[in-house]
C-alpha cells in the first residue's frame, strides 16, 4: 500500500469512540491482520527522560541569544533537526531563516548547554516494557533521530540485551528524519518485518506521525507536557499517559 494513502485517515481517527484500537488500526491501514513481531522504539522522551534537559538547553540558548521563547514549546519541536528548530525561532523573531553559520553556532550553544547538565534518567516503566517485549520474543529496533552518542552508548547498561548493535537506526543511518516514515521503514527492513508486524513506540507528535505514515501500529506515550490530543492528532493508534501505564497495559493488548 502506498504510504500516502495513510495520511488522510489520520484526521478521521476517533479515539473516543471506544472502538478496539487494533480494529481501528486495521481499518485505517486496510491490512487484513496484525501480528506483532517487532517493536521499533524511539529514545529521547521514550527510553530516557531527556526531554526536560533538551527543553532547558534550548531555552537557555534562546535567552543567551536574546530570542524570545517559551521553554515548553521545545517539547513540541522534538524530532526536528536543530536547524529546523532554530528557523522556527528566527522566522518568528526576525522574519527570516537563520544562515547556515548562525544555525551551526546556535546549535553548538544548545548542545553544550545539554552536555553541561546532569545525566538523564531512564524513563520509569521502560525497562518493564522492554522485558515484556523480550519475553514475547519481539525483535527490538532503536529508532532515534538523535546523534547524542552519550545516551546511545548507555543503552547496553540501562537496557541490557534489548538492542543488538545492528538493530539501531540513528541520525547516521537516515537522510529523511521524522515525521517522514523513512526511519521506521528502515527499522522494519532491519527487523525483516512488514508494517502489520510492527509496533512503533513514540512520545512526540513528529515521531508519532512518522510511525503512522510507516503503516505500523503506533503507540504514543505522553511522558512530558505535550497534550494527549496532539498525540492523537498526529495519528496515534493508542495513547498512554505514562510509560508505566503503557508497560502495564500494552502487552495485554498486543499479546492477547
Ligand atoms: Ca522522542
Amino acid at each position: 500500500m502506498p504510504i500516502d494513502n495513510h495520511i488522510p485517515s489520520r484526521f478521521c481517527a476517533s479515539p473516543l469512540s471506544g472502538e478496539d484500537p487494533i480494529t481501528r488500526y486495521l481499518r485505517r491501514t486496510g491490512y487484513q491482520r496484525f501480528e506483532p513481531l517487532a517493536a521499533l522504539i524511539d529514545m529521547d522522551g521514550t527510553l530516557y527522560d531527556s526531554m526536560p534537559h533538551h527543553a532547558d538547553a534550548w531555552k537557555a540558548m534562546a535567552d543567551s541569544a536574546g530570542i524570545p521563547a517559551e521553554r515548553d514549546e521545545f517539547f513540541m519541536y522534538e524530532g526536528r533537526t536543530g536547524a529546523s528548530t532554530i528557523n522556527i525561532l528566527f522566522q518568528r523573531t526576525y522574519g527570516r531563516d537563520a544562515t547556515p553559520e548562525e544555525a551551526k553556532e546556535l546549535y553548538g550553544v544548545k548542545s553544550r548547554n545539554f552536555q553541561a547538565m546532569p545525566p538523564v534518567d531512564p524513563m520509569p516503566g521502560a525497562d518493564q516494557l522492554l522485558r515484556e517485549f523480550m519475553e514475547h520474543h519481539m525483535r527490538l529496533v532503536l529508532v532515534t533521530g538523535s546523534g547524542q552518542s552519550s545516551l546511545i552508548s548507555r543503552l547496553d547498561h540501562d537496557y541490557p540485551g534489548a538492542f543488538a548493535p545492528d538493530m539501531r537506526i540513528t541520525a547516521a543511518n537516515t537522510t529523511q528524519g521524522k515525521p517522514h516514515p523513512d526511519p521506521y521503514l528502515r527499522a522494519m527492513a532491519l527487523a525483516g518485518v512488514e508494517p502489520w508486524q510492527s509496533v512503533v513506540l513514540e512520545n512526540a507528535p513528529l515521531g508519532v506521525e512518522s510511525g503512522f505514515r510507516s503503516g505500523a501500529f503506533t503507540v504514543a506515550v505522553a511522558t512530558g507536557p505535550i497534550p494527549i490530543e496532539a498525540l492523537w492528532a498526529a495519528g496515534a493508534d493508542i495513547v498512554y499517559n505514562s510509560m508505566e501505564q503503557c508497560a502495564n497495559s500494552l502487552p495485554k493488548l498486543l499479546f492477547r
